[in-house]
């Protein structure tokens, strides 16, 4: 490659020489694929190529990963959990590496990259810890009390496709493969094509760790090639996305008969209560808005406020998105990086444009910063926003937030839920009772209480997944472990068929049979 900006900071950072084009090597193909170009958003020029695998390189990869599969269904839930808590492990001690491919990448802040990484090793370890527990055989109440009893076992449903968008491409591969391995199935991965080394090089650790070979693949290319071709060949997936792609999903899924999760995008409430104190909100807007330059499927788009804390929440919130630092450095500091490319960069600006356009007021930002990066953008807080422009609606996906007042609860809760999406939303109160409340009315599959996303996300017992059009299905908690399996019933007898013994008259064995069902309805009301 000649010698080109990305190259001199490549050249800084702890990748070493040809790494990335050892790590796109290892991708097996048949050799008829053509490759993509992969660009670093940091100065927008290549970093190197990927394969463009084909629908037969997928079957194949899922092939391999079904062979593999059948020894690891065999191995203990514990076996398995060692594993993954050895890959956590070395997630930790390689993070100077991850952490610099995801910057490469994506042009993030090294501290959103960070949490990134952090998010790992606490999947792990909290799949390791309760996974033993959530997939063990189950005992349920039998057909006749005494006569027969039943039991449930967890089987993995065989190979998962994980198909993981760009924005967080480290935790959302990672994320969804922890317990889909751990349930002792094989994972094919298929990052999206412009952030596929950062999933090389997990895929590096995993084998580190002791995963057995080809039991988790990576197949690259075009999601339009590769994703129908992922999902015609596995038996379940877990899909991070936009909601139009996510549709499609939903139905090549559907058409195969595989069960599928869907984790789509957002148009995320900010609810803003009279009781709220205005500098904690203010902070909480700012951390929610604009890490990863709003490039998080959980921010908060949209903040209705009490109208009694307007002025004084406006005014914080102004002057510390004011005091946010842009830049591109691979290291501390910066706080807002860039967006991902500039397709990505045109839609933001469309949406700024046209919502002033409509007659909205810049609070603060409004401008791209080609000065710091090639996609960079500023943190942009709107106001007097017309409820139908673009920007009201549509998921923006960038660091645009706009503000509105609200003359109450009842006003913010009712704007807050006037909205086709519902994945994540947020309430901003000192009474926390109070907002519990509030957050039982607001239609979102999370609600936070005075943090914007992260006590959500991070409590990883707890599921989280979207309603609407933000999706379908839960990832964490024992219900992002309990999509990768399917329940098998064992029902016993111990009395032989159930029905009526030899020489029993079939008139009597009705009568039985009714008090039988008598006695049972009153007893299910009563036996826990
Ligand atoms: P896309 O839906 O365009 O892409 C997501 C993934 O799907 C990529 O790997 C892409 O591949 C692949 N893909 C594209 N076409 C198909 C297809 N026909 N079949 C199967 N897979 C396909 O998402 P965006 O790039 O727009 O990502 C951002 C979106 O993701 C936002 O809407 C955001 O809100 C949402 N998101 C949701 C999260 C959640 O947890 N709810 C978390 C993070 C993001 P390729 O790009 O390589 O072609």
């Amino acid at each position: 490659m000649a010698r080109t900006n990305a190259s001199r900071i490549l050249e800084e950072t702890t990748i070493e020489s040809g790494r990335l084009e050892g790590l796109a090597a290892r991708i097996e193909t048949s050799g008829d694929s053509s490759s993509l170009e992969v660009r670093t958003p940091v100065t927008d020029e290549p970093i190197g190529a990927i394969p463009a695998c084909t629908a037969d390189d997928v079957a194949a990869a899922v092939d391999r990963a079904r062979s593999a599969q059948a020894d690891w269904e065999r191995a203990t839930v514990d076996q398995r959990a060692a594993i993954l808590e050895r890959f956590g492990d070395l997630v930790l001690n390689h993070r100077a590496e991850l952490l610099d491919v995801v910057q490469l990448e994506t042009g993030k802040s090294r501290q959103h990259a960070l949490e990134e990484i952090l998010d790992v090793p606490l999947t792990c370890s909290y799949y390791a810890a309760k996974g033993p527990s959530i997939l063990a055989d189950a005992d349920r109440s039998g057909a006749i009390p005494l006569a027969s009893e039943a039991t449930v076992t967890y089987d993995p449903v065989g190979v998962v496709g994980v198909i993981s968008p760009w924005n967080y491409p480290l935790t959302l591969a990672m994320t969804d493969a922890i317990p889909a391995l751990l349930a002792g199935n094989a994972v094919v991965c298929k990052p999206d094509e412009r952030t596929p080394f950062i999933a090389l090089a997990l895929a590096d650790l995993l084998v580190a760790a002791g995963l057995p070979d080809g039991l988790f693949q990576i197949v690259t290319g075009e999601g339009a090639t590769v994703g129908p071709a992922l999902i015609d060949a596995v038996d379940y997936v877990a899909f991070t996305g936009g909601t139009e792609t996510g549709r499609t999903v939903a139905e090549r899924a559907g058409r195969n008969l595989i069960d599928c999760s869907l984790e789509l995008g957002g148009k995320n409430p900010m609810v803003v209560l009279d009781d709220a104190d205005p500098e904690t909100a203010a902070r909480g807007a700012v951390k929610g808005a604009f890490t990863n330059a709003g490039q998080l499927c959980l921010a908060p788009e949209r903040i209705y406020v009490d109208d009694r804390r307007y002025d004084e929440f406006v005014d914080a919130f102004v002057g510390a998105t004011r005091r946010l630092e842009l830049g591109l450095e691979f290291d501390y500091g910066p706080e807002v990086g860039s967006l991902i490319d500039g397709d990505h960069l045109e839609g933001v600006r469309e949406h700024v444009e046209s919502a002033v356009a409509d007659g909205a007021s810049l609070l603060s930002g409004g401008r791209a910063r080609p000065d710091v990066g090639p996609f960079c953008y500023e943190p942009t807080i709107l106001a007097d926003v017309d409820p139908d422009s673009r920007v009201a609606c549509e998921e923006t996906f960038g660091p645009v937030v706009s503000v509105y007042p609200v003359s109450g609860v009842d006003e913010a809760i009712e704007r807050a839920n006037d909205s086709e999406y519902g994945l994540n939303a947020s309430v901003w109160t000192t009474d926390r009772e109070r907002g519990r409340g509030v957050a039982r009315e607001i239609d979102c599959g999370t609600v936070c209480v005075n943090d914007p996303y992260t006590v959500g996300w991070a409590a990883t017992d707890a599921p989280m997944g979207g309603v609407g059009d933000s999706g379908l299905g839960r990832r964490h908690g024992p219900e992002g472990l309990r999509r990768y399996v399917d329940a098998r019933t064992i029902a016993t007898s111990r009395i032989g068929p159930l029905d009526a013994p030899p020489g029993v008259s079939p008139r009597w064995f009705a009568r039985f049979m009714l008090g039988l069902t008598m006695v049972q309805r009153r007893l299910a009301r009563w036996v826990p």
